[in-house]
């Protein structure tokens, strides 16, 4: 079928090549959205799918997109893809490694001279990671329809506004509508990308297949109690703030913790406390809340059960505890026809797979609100991601792309 005319070997100096964009001196890798490196990147994968028989354009956005035209290219096609764009000393596999296998699978296509009826086509999204704007998923966001106007007036730490830098790289911010891609033209998109988790690792098990992705609702507490000298307050009359807050974070691990089959998380991730000196009684304290789940009804009990302890927290210590909900983004559940497909191809080529959730998000978490999506994750070494250390087997990622071009075949 002409499966043996991938080759891993090019995928693996493909992910050494793009180490090199960017690199730093730790070892790691520096790709911000919109900077010299990112779009060197980009031009990098440009020849790439050139060379795979693609057409390639680049949205207004600034998404690079290859196609694999069909004969028939109204019929609806398959889109796949990842993103290019790295954390501050990141990895070399995080969104690469998708963008990369989906070139490779269509070059496999042409090189055998299939061509199908519908389109096949490869999207680098652009700014996944958000670092450097402060929102994430920033490519998939303007395809998908989502991506509001002010987004585009984001500054970067030097107060460099998003559609500036966008204007500087060629792209055009003005005209960020037309990426909106018609979902009527796709009956998949499938993403390919390491697990960034240990799951895989410790199951013994090279390929997951995503079941959904999990998204955080982030609050913010604020606990005011009242800041007394630490030698003239009796333990009895204080109103300690970040004893009560102690309390609460437990109350957070504990609600958190999931029963058998659940996947709720919850994280205090930052915490400040004034005045924050040492002989003086905390008298205020804010922290986040990090609470995700795959449901959205079980993450919303948790918030629920939060509250509730926090409250009774709050006036067994006659203090004051305010939540507020500052970010809420819903849970996706990925495509059950495509997971069947994936998972039938696993069977018929003998791969061994584990069904599993992402608690990381990614592009597929807003395509799939306009595409049936999937995801297909590799085992990673140790979970390490947004890392030098980070690393995936090629023999895995094989095998993951192995997966994908024959769930592609089965589809088109
Ligand atoms: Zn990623």
């Amino acid at each position: 079928m002409g499966w043996e005319n991938f080759d891993p070997v090019r995928v693996g100096k493909q992910l050494e090549d793009l180490a090199l964009i960017g690199k730093t001196e730790e070892g790691g890798t520096t790709r911000l959205a919109f900077t010299p490196a990112d779009i060197q990147a980009k031009e990098y994968v440009k020849k790439l799918m050139l060379e795979a028989g693609m057409v390639t354009y680049y949205d207004p956005v600034g998404n690079l997109i290859g196609v694999y035209e069909g004969l028939n290219p109204e019929m609806p096609g398959i889109i796949m893809g990842s993103h290019l764009d790295t954390v501050p000393n990141g990895g070399k596999y995080d969104g690469i490694a998708g963008v990369l296998v989906a070139v490779e699978i269509v070059r496999t296509f042409f090189l055998s001279g299939h061509r199908f009826k519908p389109n096949i086509t490869v999207v680098a999204f652009a700014d996944e990671e958000g670092v450097r704007f402060g929102g994430s998923l920033f490519g998939s966001r303007a395809m998908t329809g989502l991506l509001s106007p002010e987004w585009l007036e984001r500054t970067d730490e030097q107060g460099i506004k998003l559609k500036k830098a966008m204007t500087d790289c060629g792209f055009n911010p003005a005209n960020f509508e037309q990426a909106k891609i018609d979902p009527a033209k796709f009956k998949a998109y499938f993403e390919l990308h390491i697990e960034q988790g240990r799951i895989l690792e410790k199951a013994d098990c090279p390929i997951g297949l995503v079941l959904g992705i999990s998204a955080p609702s982030q609050l913010w507490a604020t606990i005011r109690g009242r800041a007394d000298h630490a030698g003239a307050t009796p333990m009895g009359e204080r109103k300690d703030a970040l004893a009560a807050a102690a309390e609460l974070i437990l109350a957070v691990e504990k609600i958190c913790t999931p029963k058998e089959g659940q996947v709720t998380v919850g994280t205090v991730g930052s915490i400040s406390v004034q005045p924050n000196a040492l002989n003086v009684i905390p008298g205020e304290v804010r922290m986040s809340l990090d609470i995700r789940d795959i449901d959205i009804n079980l993450r919303n009990q948790a918030i629920e059960g939060i509250k509730e302890s926090a409250q009774e927290i709050a006036l067994r210590r006659g203090i004051d505890i305010s939540l507020e909900e500052t970010l809420a983004i819903e849970p996706v559940i990925l495509d059950q026809n495509l997971i069947n497909a994936l998972e039938q191809v696993c069977q018929k080529i003998g791969l061994t797979y584990k069904k599993l959730i992402s608690g990381a998000g990614h592009d597929a978490m807003l395509m799939a609100k306009i595409i049936p999506s999937a995801m297909i994750f590799v085992r990673c070494r140790d979970g390490i991601s947004h890392s030098p250390d980070e690393f995936a087997q090629i023999e895995d990622l094989y095998l993951g792309a192995k997966l994908l071009y024959h769930t592609i075949g089965s589809l088109l």
